[in-house]
């Protein structure tokens, strides 16, 4: 084994789960492992180290596959491992971890692989990704030409139907089961809801186009074919996944197709921050996992947290504490001294945004960049009033999780054409574009997509049609786009600019805002210039969309100082020095838009633990004492009267400080945090000028 400086850092445990199985040179595999430990305590920094010290061992980067939950935290770790190899290897480094092009998550790996072995299973290699709203989409046409909707006003919607269909998918469970469990309104519709998802999969194979769910599917599928799997399986050598507590049952059965006996197999997780079960992830997957394997994985727990100070950590277990199942962890720090988390009580929501903007401006003079600083809430509508806040101070942010980029109609409308010219029979696709030519109705678009998917190809197709006379306008120049676009003439990414030529014209007739849309567009145009190919740029970007930045400060620079605003659920796995928690209140966490079952009960409980073991060295949670409900103030006065989250009951409150504010209202206790001011001389100073 190399004399590694780099494993000096590491505590004997975390030792322990980076050497195993790397006996030396030539032999670098040993038997499963499962590293289980609380938040902060170095799981992902263990696995970074693992990576490296495979590859300073000789592994192959290029047969290591590492799976994360997002395409951030694979580049992440990606740097991290290049930085830890560098230690042993110097500049060599780069050129080792530049072969680690298997990292990425289940659903952009399961792409690469889909497309790689194709053939073998039937696919078409160029289909499309539907992303959520496109599947949403295709299930309502599937739904209304079924003529299910008409019948009954009460029908599930096509939301509640793709999240029917998917959880049936992703937790191998029959459809009765689903409904039983977690859609019980809609048990009337078990023969209707058969005859959509049929035919919802039907539609997809003819139009060539895969659905999130079919990219792990499909993959799970074809580790079940031994021949199959046996070729999948021998592209890696080692196979790590970081986050494991939140994968469902299909992406555990493709972990082990891939790794049957479990050699080379590493998974690290948390069972206590499991909080992805709506997307039918189970905790049992991490639970079950020692005893899959004869002999038993070798399990390791990793004790000392690094993260958070003594006090942040002692009032985040206290929360833990109180949950019914899980494994009993004894977490630690050394960081002994520091402030108790503080409970910031607030008029509303308003001045809630007003005290976080105020702190964090104070952190800022303290030396504590905005991006050391994060602002986590529950769910995405709740940083409104806070967004508007940030803006008006000129507060540069960006915001983590909820809208995307993507998600905005004109950059859809964009993407559409180049997903229609990649695969015609994509029909959301095409049915977007057509119907973005004035006078061009959706009877007339389903005539001509008939049309492409009868002649096999777009370009034939289209050169046949007689627009109606009402869309003969518009119709000669996109015909002209779309021969140029097939003659490939400006090549990737200048096909962009082609599209962009079409469509900024229509800008103004389809939307009021034509000008900020107009520069998305531009924006878009420099992300394409980062991606090899129109497929690769389509499915990484349906994938994983980049992030929505503050609109009216325009995005910030990559290298500028800006907060982050997130969703507990975006902000997995992150830390900074200072977290605030908006809405702490019951209704928000736990969340009144559950069912309200033990269970989801029991996961808002570890979305809030999740949300302040994200804070190293300072933390408030927000206790808005009324807030609107939903976030809609446009629903008219809908303010509720707030009540501290249940999860933080009197028995621990000795845990947190106490604050309120603003500090009119505070006057008597003082600004939090600092002591009350003898001589208000500021109000000495206001007062000369009445
Ligand atoms: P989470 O459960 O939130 O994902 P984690 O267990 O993955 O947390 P990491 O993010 O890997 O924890 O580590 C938390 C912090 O502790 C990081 O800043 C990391 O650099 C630091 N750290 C980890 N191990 C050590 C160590 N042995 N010595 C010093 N710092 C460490
Ligand atoms: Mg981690």
């Amino acid at each position: 084994m190399h004399p590694a400086a780099y494993l000096d850092r590491l505590n004997p445990q975390q030792r322990r789960a980076v050497e195993h199985g790397i006996a030396g040179a030539g032999e670098v595999i040993g038997g499963p492992l499962l590293v289980i430990a609380g938040a902060g305590s170095g799981k992902t920094d263990t696995l970074a180290h693992r990576v490296a010290h495979l590859i300073v061992n000789r592994a192959d980067p290029r047969r290591i596959l590492l799976l994360t939950f997002s395409r951030r935290a694979a580049a992440e770790m990606a740097r991290r491992v290049e930085r830890i190899a560098a230690r042993v290897l110097g500049p060599d480094a780069r050129a080792l971890t530049e072969g680690l092009t298997w990292a990425g998550t289940f659903h952009g790996i399961g792409a690469r692989l889909l497309r790689d072995h194709a053939l073998a299973i039937g696919l078409d290699p160029n289909f499309t990704i539907h992303d959520r709203e496109d599947s949403a989409d295709l299930i309502n046409l599937i739904r209304h030409e079924l003529g299910f909707s008409k019948t009954e006003k009460r029908f599930p919607t096509k939301g509640t139907l793709l999240a029917i269909y998917s959880r049936a998918v992703n937790a191998e469970q029959k459809l009765e089961e689903v409904i039983g469990r977690s859609f019980p309104w809609c048990a009337g519709w078990n023969g209707e809801l058969k005859a959509i998802f049929s035919a919802y999969v039907e539609a997809k194979q003819r139009q060539n186009v895969l659905d999130y769910d079919d990219l792990l599917l499909y993959w799970a599928q074809m580790m079940g074919e031994p021949a199959l799997a046996g070729e999948v399986a021998s592209r890696f050598d080692h196979v790590l996944i970081d986050e494991y507590q939140d994968t469902n049952k299909l992406q555990s059965s493709i972990l082990l197709g891939l790794k049957p006996d479990g050699r080379g197999l590493t998974v690290v997780g948390d069972d206590a921050q499991s909080i992805y079960s709506f997307r039918a992830a189970t905790v049992r997957n991490i639970l079950d996992f020692p005893g899959h394997f004869t002999p038993r994985a070798e399990t390791i727990m990793l004790e000392q947290n690094y993260r958070s100070t003594q006090p942040i950590l002692a009032a985040a277990n206290a929360v833990i504490d109180f949950a019914s199942e899980r494994y009993a962890k004894n977490l630690w720090s050394e960081r002994a001294t520091g402030e108790r988390p503080v409970l910031v009580s607030v008029r509303d929501e308003i001045e809630q945004a007003n005290f976080i903007a105020t702190r964090v401006l104070e952190n800022r003079e303290d030396a504590i960049a905005l991006k050391q600083q994060a602002v986590l809430f529950r769910a995405a509508h709740h940083s409104g009033p806070l967004e508007v806040e940030l803006t008006r101070r000129n507060i540069p942010f960006v915001k983590f999780g909820g809208l995307k980029f993507l998600d905005s109609a004109h950059v859809k409308d964009v993407l559409g054409v180049l997903r229609f010219v990649e695969n015609p029979r994509d029909r959301v696709a095409g049915f977007r574009v057509l119907r973005l030519l004035s006078g061009l109705g959706p009877a007339t678009a389903a005539r001509i997509l008939d049309a492409v998917d009868a002649a096999g190809g777009l370009l034939p197709a289209l050169e046949a049609v007689t627009p109606p006379p009402r869309a003969e306008q518009e119709w000669p120049t996109f015909l002209a786009m779309a021969r140029e676009l097939k003659a490939n003439a400006a090549g990737w990414p200048g096909e962009l600019d082609l599209v962009r030529a079409w469509y900024e014209p229509l800008l103004e007739r389809l939307h009021e805002d034509a000008g900020s849309r107009q520069a998305d567009l531009v924006q878009l145009g420099q992300i394409a210039a980062s991606y090899p190919s129109r497929a690769r740029f389509l499915t990484e970007l349906t994938l994983d969309p980049p992030d929505a930045t503050s609109a009216e400060a325009g995005p910030p620079h990559r290298d500028e100082d800006y907060l982050i605003l997130s969703t507990i659920h975006s902000a997995k796995g992150q830390e900074w020095k200072s977290v605030f928690v908006l809405n702490a209140v019951d209704g928000c966490i736990p969340s009144d838009l559950g069912t309200g079952t033990r269970e989801e009960i029991e996961e808002e409980r570890r979305l809030l633990y999740v949300a302040m073991t994200r804070a190293k060295d300072s933390l408030h949670l927000m206790l808005p004492q009324r807030f609107f409900t939903h976030g809609q103030a446009a629903r008219g006065d809908r303010h509720v009267y707030a009540a501290r989250t249940r999860f933080i009951p009197p028995t621990i409150l000795g845990r947190f400080a106490m604050a309120s504010w603003p500090p009119a209202q505070a006057e008597m206790a003082g600004r939090p945090g600092e002591p009350r001011a003898a001589v208000d001389i500021g109000a000495r100073m206001r007062a000369m000028w009445k």
